[in-house]
């Protein structure tokens, strides 16, 4: 694990971090307000700090997590990739998408992921280890910080949502995943003061830390990575399945929306004749009907050296059609950041890093 930073610690913990430093407690807040409020991560920039508070708080409390590796963009500047390596050299991504009306934050919560899935970039290396709670959110606050400088053009200044799309799988690193949770939306200046209903939490269905997640009084939304209506073919796409059943997946998700009132953001990546006959949307609009979901169909990016492909749009609209008609609200994602490699389940930092390094 990463030395501890700020936004590991809730406020409480802040102020008796400070003290220890021998440091008067306002000092938390103050810090607090530097790095939630005004999106200052680097201690260097904290000028009205007396320069010895600086360098012990530096050291202690604000050491640099993220050391960029290289930053990409492309749609006209509207989607971001930033590559980061970590303290002992484990590489992450996150991504920023720029929309007329919001800009979200698609963020890594592992280096790697350990679930496996065929069809995902980051599924075919593997599990490195998980990202602390300031690991996650320090991605999230640089994000913050390169939309309020205007650099996302044509969308509003301000970061208003996050998905925990990016690498890794988030409920497999559970504790630091709800605490980043708590610290992104703790409204300022303890925290970022996103509302709880602009977070994603995308999972390939750990039951266990579903049904917990739906405990822990956030109304957070949740999103299942589905990809498959029957066992047989779930099993291969999201081998998780193997452990928890679609029926016991599903079972759990219409607890959390009971629990939650949040609709279940159903996740289905459209892969050529695997997944997309017309009989698997009909039977996954009778698994949906009547539910509080919505599925959101995801065109499959096309991974290094996959054998599989993307339907073609017309199956893709038949799918929808038959979904629909079973009153299941469906919609297609648009696919951002496909030519830098930042699109949905493309995020592979090593190939990148090592494509960079020839
Ligand atoms: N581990 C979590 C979150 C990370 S991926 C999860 O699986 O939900 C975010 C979404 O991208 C998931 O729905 C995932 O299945 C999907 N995805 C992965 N690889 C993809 C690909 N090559 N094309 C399209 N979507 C993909």
């Amino acid at each position: 694990m990463p030395p501890r930073h700020l936004a590991d610690l809730d406020p409480e913990a802040r102020r008796a971090a400070v003290k220890e430093l021998g440091l008067p407690e306002f000092r938390a807040k103050q810090l607090s307000t530097h790095y939630f409020g005004r999106l200052v991560r680097d201690v260097a920039e904290m000028t009205d700090l007396p320069a010895a508070a600086r360098e012990k708080i530096g050291a202690d409390l604000l050491p640099h997590l993220l050391t960029p590796v290289r930053e990409l963009s492309c749609d006209d500047g509207a989607t971001r990739k930033a590559l980061w390596r970590l303290h002992d050299n484990a590489l992450v991504e996150s991504v920023l998408m720029g929309y007329p009306d919001r800009v979200t934050a698609c963020v890594s919560s592992q280096a790697g992921c350990g679930m496996a899935c065929p069809f995902c970039a980051t599924g075919q290396a593997g599990l490195t280890r998980n990202l602390s709670t300031a690991e996650i959110v320090d991605q999230v606050v640089y994000l913050a910080g390169v939309a309020a400088s205007g650099a996302v053009a044509g969308s509003p200044p301000r970061l208003s949502r996050v998905v925990f799309m990016g690498m890794g799988e988030p409920l497999a690193n559970y504790p630091r995943v709800i605490a980043a949770v708590r610290r992104l939306t703790s409204p300022a200046p303890d925290g970022l003061g996103l509302s709880q209903r602009h977070i994603t939490v995308s999972t390939v269905g750990l039951v266990p830390a579903m049904r917990k997640l739906a405990d822990e009084d956030l109304s957070v939304t949740l999103a299942l990575s589905l990809h498959a209506p029957d066992d047989d073919l779930r099993d291969e796409l999201v081998p998780v399945n193997q452990r928890w059943k679609v029926a016991e997946v599903l079972d759990a998700a219409w607890e959390y929306a009971a629990r939650t009132g949040r609709r279940v953001s159903i996740e289905y990546a459209m892969i050529r004749d695997v997944n997309d006959q017309p009989w698997r949307a009909d039977l996954l609009g009778r698994l949906l009907a009547g539910k509080l979901a919505h599925v959101n169909l995801i065109p499959l990016n096309p991974t290094p050296g996959s054998r599989w492909d993307a339907s073609p749009k017309p199956v893709e609209r038949e799918f929808v059609r038959r979904l629909r008609a079973a009153g299941v609200s469906t919609t297609v994602r648009d696919t951002r950041g496909q030519e830098i490699d930042g699109a949905c389940g493309q995020l592979a930092a090593s190939s990148v890093d090592g494509a960079e390094a020839r």
